[in-house]
């Protein structure tokens, strides 16, 4: 098996014209599958389209606690006509992210994020959670609705990871567990069961070390992996496999091979 990026951002607005190319070379790169990811309505169009044009890329669709503010107020409407894609395999990203002072209102943002978690339950569709300085808010409504899916780039403790994991949930690690000051990261990671990790760019942004700062592709996530192989006490192609198979199971509803 090759990589499964369960979650990048390939929007035309950072990639430009060399985004095309780029995705048609992945495959040659031991990637696999890529899942896409909108943060708003006209981006989650966007990233559906992209995946309705080549086999190996799905797309997740979500509102961003990030972009709130500009919401019509059709948004629902226009989210449930993108989520009926074929293409579709997530509800994401959605969630909490009180890191910046000016973030939208905590309690628009928390209305917002359980309306999406109510339209993945009515569409058995599984989350791609976004929660970032936010922790105690987002462990609050996840103990009460019990999503299917993911947290991802987690950023929070091993305590933390465990729970996620007891409601039933998988963990996603990003680039930032190659970084130096990695130390909460790692020990989250070195918490979750082996079975629960998936790999992710959250590319463009990201890049893991030796290319930090860089444009991030989902073909870097090699690095990552091999990080994640050293904490988990595997291979790191071992580690591509699992994480391949967790995304699969969690997104696919397909068996272990
Ligand atoms: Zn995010
Ligand atoms: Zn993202």
């Amino acid at each position: 098996m090759g990589i499964f990026d369960t979650h990048a951002h390939y929007f035309k607005e950072d990639f430009g014209e060399e985004l095309y190319g780029l995705l048609a070379d992945l495959p040659n790169k031991n990637v696999e599958r890529i899942m896409v990811i909108g943060c708003d309505i006209p981006t989650s169009e966007e990233q559906t389209a992209l995946a309705e044009k080549y086999d190996y890329i799905c797309a997740a669709a979500g509102i961003h606690p990030e972009n709130i503010e500009t919401l019509q107020s059709d948004w629902e409407t226009r989210l449930r006509e993108i989520l009926k894609s074929p293409k579709i395999a997530a509800l994401g990203e959605i969630g909490l992210d009180y890191h910046y002072e000016n973030a939208p209102a905590r309690e628009v943002q928390r209305e917002v994020f359980v309306k999406q978690l109510e339209l993945a339950e009515e569409l058995d569709l599984p989350v791609v959670i976004h929660s970032r300085d936010a922790c105690a808010d987002t462990m609050e409504i996840l103990r009460e609705y019990k999503p299917r899916g993911v947290m991802h780039c987690f950023s929070y403790s091993a305590e933390t990871a465990r729970e996620v994991v007891s409601l039933g949930m998988y963990i996603g690690f990003t680039g930032v567990l190659t970084f130096k000051n990695a130390k909460k990261a790692l020990s989250a990671c070195a918490a979750t069961p082996i079975d629960k990790l998936l790999l992710e760019t959250d590319c463009p942004y990201m890049a893991p070390e030796p290319h930090r700062g860089e444009r991030c592709d989902s073909s870097m996530i090699e690095f990552t992996a091999a990080k994640m192989a050293e904490i988990k006490g595997v291979s790191p192609n071992e580690m591509i496999d699992i994480a391949n198979q967790n995304g699969r199971r969690l997104f696919f509803g397909e068996e272990d091979l």
